[in-house]
């Protein structure tokens, strides 16, 4: 077949549109305020319904890559989470189905620059700057397949820095679990296949030094382990 020079210009404009139209590979929601015992550590309100929001996907650290300290904070706090892995494409997911939408549980942390995110709570501005930074979402490459837990509403999970633990946590003690939080997430916002959800962090909060080695751990995998530079 013989193909023709203008042929191959269309051909590559259209390829051009289609990728310029692709969606973004996934996105990241996370909800705040979700153990109690955390949101007693910050001094919050306990919240009557999720507290959500969003982190570009620029936020995320894969492969156990290192976190490179920004100049911009001076007070950057780690946050252990379970985070759920998006497995179809879903809005206004009723509770009861909710189950169907994600296959996958990994762990992640929510890095939060504290002093600017204390800063706009003061001004009741959005805490996009504080919680959606580069490198601000270090996720497992491992995610475990939801079939493996026995009772997702009893997965623990933990945090430690330099071998030494910090934050440890139950989905026992969440007060919105995932079903909820798919089903509300989903009013807002269309859930596509490989979305992460970060679901909130128990209490132990506190602050990570350059020189600091994370590692987070579902049940008693080792699944996430990285350095602060
Ligand atoms: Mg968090």
């Amino acid at each position: 077949m013989k193909v023709q020079i203008y042929q191959v210009v269309v051909l590559l404009d259209l390829c051009q549109i289609i990728y310029q139209n692709k969606p973004n590979q996934m996105r990241i929601f996370a909800i705040g305020r979700n153990y109690a015992e955390h949101i007693k550590e910050l001094n919050n309100e306990r919240p009557d319904e999720p507290v959500i929001f969003t982190k570009p996907d620029t936020a995320i650290l894969r492969n156990n890559e290192p976190f490179y300290y920004p100049d911009f904070s001076k007070d950057i706090h780690h946050e252990v989470e379970l985070v759920l892995r998006i497995s179809k494409e879903g809005k206004n997911i009723q509770e009861k189905f909710a189950s169907k939408y994600y296959d996958a549980i990994g762990a992640g942390i929510d890095f939060t620059a504290r002093d600017l995110q204390q800063k706009a709570k003061e001004k009741g501005l959005p805490w996009d700057i504080a919680k959606g930074f580069n490198g601000s979402a270090p996720v497992s490459t491992r995610f475990i397949p939801v079939s493996d837990f026995k009772d997702l509403k009893d997965i623990s999970f933990s945090l430690t820095i330099n071998g030494e633990l910090r934050q440890q946590g139950n989905t026992s003690l969440m007060l919105f679990n995932f079903d909820y939080i798919i089903s509300y997430l989903s009013r807002f916002f269309t859930l596509r296949t490989g979305d992460l959800i970060f679901t909130g962090t128990p209490k132990g909060v506190g602050p990570v030094r350059i020189g600091d080695t994370l590692a987070a751990f579902i049940e008693n995998e080792k699944l996430l382990e990285f350095d602060v530079r």
